[in-house]
């Protein structure tokens, strides 16, 4: 039995090793969109701080807006005064962070290099994501 306990506890050294090896995450590897502020009112949903989220993935709030409308099949209005986004549906925060995500790894992050310094184009009818890190440019679904 101590035999497996020594075992044990050399894995958890050589867990532990691997970890320290590791070097602690650069920004680039983390991207911290900000928590929706989310209210409903009646069959409506709100999300208060839009703009800061849309600023903080560094793309236009419009964009953002016309894709969580098509992702959640719903109709909605940005308003730019305020900031906010009205959505005509009922849906719950963590569904919308869901979807914040899945916009971050489709039109901000780059897929050859991971970086986030990445910028939207449009040529024609096509959307490319093109990276200022490493030149890659990669088609997106259009919005
Ligand atoms: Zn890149």
């Amino acid at each position: 039995m101590s035999g497996v306990r020594e075992k044990l506890r050399d894995y958890e050294y050589l867990l532990q090793r691997l970890y320290e090896k590791v070097p602690p995450k650069s920004s680039e590897d983390v991207y911290e969109i900000p928590e929706p502020a989310v209210i409903r009112i009646g069959s409506q949903t709100v999300i208060r701080n839009f703009r800061e989220i849309a600023e903080k993935l560094n793309r236009d709030p419009q964009l953002l807006a016309r894709f969580l409308q098509k992702e959640l099949a719903t109709g909605g209005s940005y308003d730019p005064n305020s900031g906010q986004l009205v959505l005509n549906i009922k849906v719950s925060r963590k569904v919308i962070k869901q979807f914040l995500n899945v916009f971050l790894n489709t039109y901000v992050r780059c897929p050859t290099c991971g970086s986030y310094h990445t910028r939207l184009e449009r040529r024609g009818r096509t959307w490319v994501l093109v990276c200022l890190a490493c030149g890659a440019e990669q088609p997106v679904p259009p919005f």
